[in-house]
């Protein structure tokens, strides 16, 4: 999951960023709202993290502009405390959830969680298909029952495909979501980790969960 910051506050931001990547999470940061809009506007996030008091373009002008080109990404809006008003502009203006500052961690990322599993159409963090469960808030992954110890980045992966199932998802787009800006997109890289995901998840079993569409990339089909 790839997930844009745009705070002002750099310490926070980063320490917000640290934080997140420990989780898996690809994060990219912007300190001020106009370059933020850019950002949100130009790349595919899966969510973003907006403050409200920024230089340059407040973050409720942010938010207004992208709703206003119907970009339905995840809005979770930083707000300060006793600031009712701005709270409830926010959700007016289309953010999906908003927490106080100062928060705890633990609360910014199940919240985070939760707004982007809700726009992906998922009212239940337990994603299930064929007997593959997985829990996106302990990454836990199971099939018929017996845990699947998967690596960071298969997980990442995995929880990406299952959140999308039924659609095809190609590797430019995986890889995008699973990997910062840095990273060389015509790695072969996608393909390789694939490949332990289907020894891990699929192999042996009747029903396979993970297909590859060719020419097109990968797509995760189950009941
Ligand atoms: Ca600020």
């Amino acid at each position: 999951m790839k997930v844009l910051i745009i705070e002002d506050e750099k310490n926070l931001a980063e320490i917000l960023k640290k934080g997140l990547e420990e989780h898996s999470f690809i994060v990219e940061l912007s300190f001020d709202g106009e370059e933020g809009l850019y950002m949100a506007e130009s790349f595919d996030y899966d969510a973003v993290i907006l403050d409200i008091m920024l230089p340059k373009l407040d973050g409720l002008s942010v938010l207004d502009k992208l709703r206003a080109k119907k970009m339905d990404v995840p809005v979770l809006m930083l707000t300060a405390r006793g600031e009712i008003g701005d709270r409830v502009k926010g959700l007016n203006t289309g953010a999906d959830d908003y927490i106080v500052k100062p928060f705890e961690f633990p609360e910014l990322l199940a919240r985070l969680k939760a707004v982007i599993r809700r726009n992906k159409g998922e009212s239940s963090p337990l994603i299930e298909a064929d007997g593959l469960t997985i829990d996106i808030n302990s990454r836990t992954v199971r099939r018929d029952g017996s845990e699947i110890k998967l690596s960071s980045r298969e997980y990442a992966i995995l929880e990406y495909l299952a959140l999308n199932r039924g659609r095809i998802i190609s590797r430019t787009e995986l890889t995008e979501h699973i990997y910062d800006m840095d990273f060389d997109l015509d790695s072969n890289i996608i393909d390789v980790y694939i490949n332990y995901l289907r020894n891990k998840i699929d192999k042996g079993r009747d029903r396979k969960l993970i297909h590859t569409v060719r020419g097109a990339g990968y797509i995760l089909k189950g009941d």
